[in-house]
């Protein structure tokens, strides 16, 4: 891949996915901003904004080892989770001035239990969320969801107004119509971001104020427009996943001869597809938009025709060659969903990659030969 000047907004937001703590995080901290942590897209981050605290995404970038965390989980436990834990107990995220989980899966749930042993843990509520759609369910949501509003009112001592949820409804809608402009960027036969660009500039959204966010996404557009579309790749790669953010793991897929130019990620082209409606009472579109209408988790039960539909038109829209997935070790739901997409893309005749790797990059050798492999067989089925 060809080496050019990069916009000058990208490089703050670069900074913000690939560290733990950036700049204009400790900035809106220094004026009093709480910044409150949570964990996968199913957090009503709304609510969070509302009570004027910013939304971040727990993490354990930067994590080189799992010592410390290693004692608080059992073999089986994601290696997500444990680099996270272990950036948790090296107070990596003590900048956090609350935290807030839902039953996304066992394995983050851990992080749940083991932190609220610690004295002075940030954690303030747990959300259970239904994982089937329906009347009853949608009931059951709502009583969860009021319950976390009020957890958020008493951590920070605020009253959450309809006023205040129209205003981060507003917000947030903003940032997913931007991230969609970026996002329709790549559709064409020329495109402005690197795969790791993209995915990193999706990530520094959930690191940061979004008014700062959405300014720097602005200025990021309007250079990329002025500067034109930069890459023309040869083979369009799409990447899903479980939770990945390692810069190097991404560039890595890029250097044998492929770019990515389309995810599938819950922080990624997933989080900006669909609106909340502005028109309706707010709390009510907030149930709505995160209980049905936003692209469904794969923790969702019977939701996996719409996942793989998901899949399917994202391939079409970004005229994508082939799909690489990835697995952390010992996650079950990407197991599952890897399954699925197996038959789905082999019936579908969309050839696919299937990795496994650790939350740190390992084995970046065989990673490597794999993705050369499934690039050049890409090249050769398109004469190339
Ligand atoms: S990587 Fe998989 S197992 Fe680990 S926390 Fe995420 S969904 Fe759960």
């Amino acid at each position: 891949m060809q080496n050019v000047d990069r916009p000058k907004a990208l490089k703050p937001l670069m900074e913000a996915a690939t560290a733990l703590n950036n700049p204009i995080l400790q900035k809106a901290k220094g004026n009093g901003k709480k910044v409150v942590g949570f964990l996968y897209q199913e957090t009503p981050l709304e609510i969070i904004t509302a009570a004027g605290a910013v939304p971040y995404f727990i993490r354990g970038t930067g994590s080189d080892g799992t010592e410390y965390a290693d004692a608080f989980f059992r073999n089986l436990a994601c290696n997500y989770v444990r680099h996270t834990y272990n950036q948790i107990l090296d107070d990596q995220l003590d900048f956090l001035d609350g935290a807030v989980f839902y039953n996304s899966c066992d394995h983050a749930r851990r992080i749940y239990d083991n932190w609220l042993t610690v004295p002075g843990n940030p954690v303030y509520h747990f959300i259970y969320i239904p994982k089937k759609r329906g009347d009853l369910a949608k009931a059951f949501y709502r009583e969860e969801i009021e319950k976390y509003i009020k957890a958020t009112e008493e951590k920070f001592g605020v009253k959450i107004t309809d006023e205040d949820l129209r205003k981060a409804i507003k917000l947030h809608n903003e940032t997913r119509r931007l991230q969609a402009e970026l996002y329709e960027m790549q559709k064409g036969d020329e495109v402005y971001l690197k795969g790791s660009e993209l995915i990193a500039v999706m990530m520094a959204g959930i690191s940061m104020p979004l008014e700062d966010y959405n300014e720097l996404l602005k200025e990021l557009i309007a250079e990329l427009k002025a500067q034109g579309p930069q890459y023309k790749p040869a083979i369009r790669l799409l990447y899903t996943g479980g939770h990945a953010d390692s810069q190097e793991f991404f560039e890595l897929l890029e250097n044998q001869g492929g770019q990515i130019v389309v995810d599938n990620l819950g922080f990624g082209s997933r989080s900006s597809a669909v609106l909340i409606d502005e028109e309706k009472a707010p709390l009510d579109a907030i149930i709505d938009y995160y209980f049905d209408e936003m692209p469904a988790a794969t923790r969702q039960m019977h939701t996996q025709d719409e996942r793989l539909d998901q899949l399917g038109k994202l391939v079409e829209d970004y005229k994508v060659d082939g799909v690489i997935s990835s697995r952390i070790y010992m996650c079950d739901m990407w197991a599952f969903e890897q399954y699925l997409m197996r038959g789905y893309l082999a019936e579908k005749g969309i050839p696919g990659l299937e990795l496994e790797v650790d939350y740190v990059p390992d084995s970046q050798g065989q990673i490597r030969t794999r993705v050369q492999a499934f690039v050049e067989s890409l090249k050769s089925q398109k004469n190339l």
